[in-house]
């Protein structure tokens, strides 16, 4: 019951996405709304790319304990009054969620913003055992009604235009007057905050999702520009957090180092809106709060990779710069990708929760720029793990008859370096050649994925070799 894998489906998908004039006019606001303001707030903070070493060393430093650390994070949780269940994968992780809804008998469920959540399927299995699950995020509503998975990790409804939403609010929400005025972002989330407030205050649990557990303390964490967060965890009866194993840091110093790469790296603001602390149930004097306390921590084969070529992943704090930077993520959004998590992240991060057998078109959906490795926080490397996944993917066979057969012919002109420079000279001095009238070609029998949807540039000049070896000669 976890989310349908369409990640097969990558190439049709991106396809479709490039043909979606609506998608295209979403996606144009990427670059003003998440690059522009990234880029400005890291160059307003001096110490910025110093942070991203320390944000990378707590990471490393949590997942080279992280036994101790979960063993610690559980301890305090306990001794606060709260519950931990580990859960080994998606269907324990389910099953825990349901007991827990079954035992208070809970007809609706509010959720805050979680991509383990999405991980797991959650919406789906509560509705058909009879719970009904209610997004409270903005854009974790609108693609609800629509059905959808997210397609960004931190603006799940990116895809989404002003006048599709209105569209969408005016199906919905049938008992408002359909002469409403929709026209303003305003507007839209006034209707949503007036339809939702009714939620909050019927439901028996609220499920959320954690940026980080933090062991010192056995506390949560979310981060949030909407507030819903803080009122799903403290108006229902239980409080459900989920999270990976991957989230515990060991101190709230930690966390604070964190926080302050994370903003800016996710919107470009200094500190998101909300940053919500919650640590056990609610106690005798506190105003308000949720009766019960529950953190699920979900493995679903993490551990697997703690000690592999994909550890590096595991540090990832779900900001969404690789996707926002990343050429293809642009260009295709993130439904192409075909399963929860989408971009450059998502490519590393999928094919090893999923399978590289369902997913190889992942890390090939590459251009390799390394813009993604510029720009996270902490510093993983994705072209590197995308690299990886490409090599296990030729090693067990499954990438396409003519790729391997490609790259075998690209393999022996590597090992036998004068016969690839003597081939390359040939190759584009011939190009030059036949495209010196046009400076262009529409057309290339051997490109024409390319060329089917813009022109190859003659070569000009000489080789990138030659230019290397006269400017060694020459320095
Ligand atoms: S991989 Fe890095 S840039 Fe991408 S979401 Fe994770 S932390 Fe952010």
């Amino acid at each position: 019951m976890s989310a349908v894998v369409t990640s097969p489906a990558f190439k049709a998908n991106a396809k479709a996405a490039l043909a979606d004039t609506e998608l295209q006019k979403a996606l144009a606001l990427v670059e003003v709304n998440f690059i522009v303001r990234r880029r400005a707030a890291a160059d307003q903070l001096p110490e910025f790319e110093a942070l991203r070493d320390e944000a990378r060393d707590i990471k490393d430093h949590a997942l080279a304990h992280l036994d101790l650390y979960l063993e610690e994070y559980e301890k305090r949780v306990v001794a606060h009054g709260g519950h931990v269940h580990f859960a080994v994968d998606a269907e324990e992780a389910r099953r825990i969620v349901l007991d827990v809804c079954r035992r208070l008998g809970a007809k609706t469920v509010t959720k805050g913003k979680t991509m383990i959540g999405e991980e797991i399927g959650i919406n789906s299995f509560l509705e058909a055992n009879g719970v009904v699950p209610i997004e409270t995020d903005l854009g974790e509503y609108l693609i609800q009604l629509r059905g959808e998975l997210p397609s960004h990790i931190i603006a799940p409804a990116v895809h989404l235009t002003k006048a599709q939403v209105a569209a969408d609010f005016r199906r919905c929400h049938a008992d408002l007057p359909r002469d409403r005025d929709l026209t303003e972002p305003t507007t839209l989330a006034a209707e949503a905050r007036t339809v939702l407030r009714q939620k909050f205050l019927a439901a028996d649990v609220g499920i959320t999702g954690a940026n980080f557990l933090i062991a010192e303390t056995g506390s949560s964490v979310i981060v949030t520009n909407e507030g819903n967060g803080d009122l799903t965890q403290t108006l229902p009866k239980a409080h459900i957090v989920l999270a990976s194993i991957d989230k515990v840091v060991p101190t709230l110093e930690d966390l604070s180092q964190l926080l302050r790469v994370l903003a800016r790296s996710a919107t470009g603001q200094e500190a998101s809106v909300y940053t919500t602390v919650s640590t056990g149930p609610r106690r005798a004097d506190d105003p308000d709060g949720p009766n019960e306390y529950h953190v699920v921590i979900l493995d679903n084969g993490r551990s697997n990779m703690l000690g592999g070529q994909f550890r590096d992943i595991l540090r990832c704090i779900r900001c969404g710069a690789c996707m926002n930077h990343c050429p293809v993520y642009s260009a295709v959004g993130g439904h192409a990708y075909g399963w929860v998590y989408p971009g450059p992240m998502g490519a590393v991060m999928t094919p090893a929760l999923v399978g590289i057998d369902k997913t190889g078109h992942l890390p090939n959906a590459s251009t390799f720029c390394g813009r993604c490795e510029e720009v996270c926080p902490v510093r993983i490397p994705l072209p590197k793990m995308l690299r990886h996944w490409r090599e296990r993917e030729f090693e067990r066979r499954l990438s396409p008859a003519t790729v391997r057969a490609g790259l075998r012919f690209w393999a022996f002109f590597a090992r036998h370096p004068r016969l690839y420079g003597l081939a390359t000279l040939v190759f584009a001095r011939s190009l030059a050649w036949f495209g010196r009238r046009r400076g262009r070609f529409r057309f290339l029998p051997f490109a024409r994925g390319w060329t089917r949807h813009r022109d190859f540039p003659a070569p000009m000049g000489s080789t990138f070799q030659a230019q290397w070896r006269s400017r060694r000669r020459s320095s």
